[in-house]
């Protein structure tokens, strides 16, 4: 299939030329990146948007059973719901492979559903970009709603709210002092905390914590890009579909009052930057990373290493020699 071709298909929805046009932009073959580029620049004049919902939370909140319940109920609304993972494999081992299919048997069955499970990147920036370029061909494919999970380690939810254009948090229910355990930055990031198994025996704790968690919101300093009431925590069971309708009333509620500020367009225009930012650090980063620069570079340190040369002359003397490898090429 040419790349015509796969554009014309993805437009149309095609589920099965989206999985290709993934399995491309996640390629780190050079003729592949540049076809992805390509791909990506002739789907953007579609100007297709969709709701790009971060998820995070750490293994055994019940993110799985969460994303089932949530875009099964989206699905019966008529949108169509893709899921993406960011999880770098340094954070799999615990736990079991985001976004995988078995684990979400009736969305993955569903229609108006796709899933890919993160791949087998180790290097969170490489996930970054494919989940990245993933969102945008899924939202070229005509997607709704956009499910971005990740697990609550690291670095994986700054990245996956930097392609947000919401943030919600998945917690279970905690003993009293858990509090803690939630970074503030990441309190920080969330737009909504959902507090999950609110059923059964687990119901009171669940309610309780979602209490400690509202009043932990309070005491943030109020963002520009929310309205009252914002950032919420509110339970839900995921098991039980319980408290999803409402949360999905508030990530609403929450879309129109900043497209109606304009927040949600400066937060795309802002991530846009970033991401542009990343990208060029990442290919100037690749630079060093060639044979020859490898070579000078080692080199050098020797020189450095043995006092001959001061760290930054060294590192002077390699910019120019890149430069200068850039002019003849
Ligand atoms: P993940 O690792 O975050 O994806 O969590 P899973 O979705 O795999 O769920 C972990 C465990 O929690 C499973 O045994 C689920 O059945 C259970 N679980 C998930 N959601 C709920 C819920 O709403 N209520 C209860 N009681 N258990 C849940």
């Amino acid at each position: 299939m040419n790349l015509d071709e796969l554009a014309e298909r993805i437009l149309q929805g095609d589920r099965r030329a989206l999985a290709r046009a993934i399995t491309l932009v996640e390629s780190s073959r050079e003729d592949h990146r540049a076809q992805a580029t390509e791909l990506l620049d002739r789907l953007r004049p579609h100007h297709r948007e969709a709701l790009r919902i971060g998820l995070s939370g750490t293994p055994g909140v019940g993110k799985s059973t969460f994303v089932e319940a949530f875009g099964c109920m989206l699905t019966a609304k008529g949108l169509k719901v893709a899921v993406l993972a960011v999880d770098p494999s340094s954070a799999r081992s615990g736990g079991s492979i985001l976004g995988d299919k078995t684990r979400m048997e009736r969305l993955s069955r569903d229609r108006n559903a796709f899933i890919r499970p993160s791949p087998s990147q180790s290097h969170l920036g490489g996930v970054a970009r494919r989940t990245r370029e993933a969102v945008a061909l899924c939202e070229a494919a005509g997607f709704d709603v956009i499910l971005i999970e990740t697990v609550g380690v690291g670095q994986s939810e700054t990245v996956v709210a930097e392609m947000s254009d919401l943030f919600l948090l998945l917690l279970a229910p905690a003993g009293g002092d858990e509090l803690q355990g939630v970074k503030r930055g990441i309190m920080e990031m969330a737009d909504l905390i959902l507090v999950n198994k609110a059923d059964g025996d687990l119901k009171p704790a669940a309610i309780r914590t979602c209490a400690d968690y509202a009043g932990a919101l309070r005491l943030l300093r109020k963002r520009p890009q929310d309205p009252e009431g914002f950032p919420k925590a509110m339970t839900v069971s995921a098991v039980q579909e319980e408290g999803l309708e409402e949360a999905w009333a508030e990530m609403q509620k929450l879309v129109e009052w900043r497209k109606a500020h304009s927040f949600w367009a400066r937060n795309r225009a802002a991530q846009a930057r970033h991401w542009f930012d990343q990208e060029v650090r990442h290919a100037l980063l690749a630079k060093l990373e060639t044979t020859e620069a490898r070579a000078a570079m080692d080199e050098l340190a020797a020189r450095v290493a043995e006092g001959s040369l001061s760290p930054a002359a060294a590192a002077r003397d390699l910019l120019a020699e890149l430069d200068k490898d850039d002019r003849a090429a």
